[in-house]
């Protein structure tokens, strides 16, 4: 595999992108005591004031996000610059 390819560094498995959002889920408790059995989800929102996301590989368990593994972003800039130029085609 080429070094610049857009695969797993480590074992050249494909690469997926992973974005985290702020979850709630609540389960309203009767005033008996008793909890209900539906879970309500919260829709997801950004966790505010930082963008959690980065790559996992899908065949090892090699994984970075933006936030504590930045060293690791700059190393490999193809990503880097893989990211930037499908900003606009990040869905999740
Ligand atoms: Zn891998």
């Amino acid at each position: 595999m080429a070094e610049t390819d857009i695969v797993c560094p480590l074992c050249g498995g494909s690469l997926e992108y992973w974005k985290e959002y702020l979850v709630t889920k609540t389960q309203s408790i009767f005033k008996n005591g008793t909890i209900a059995r539906t879970v309500k989800t919260s829709k997801p929102e950004e966790v505010s004031g930082m963008r959690l996301e980065g790559f996992q590989c899908t065949k090892c368990n090699w994984v970075f996000n933006n936030i504590n593994e930045i060293d690791k972003m700059e190393k490999y800039p193809h990503l880097e610059e893989w990211f930037e130029s499908h900003d606009d085609e990040i869905k999740v």
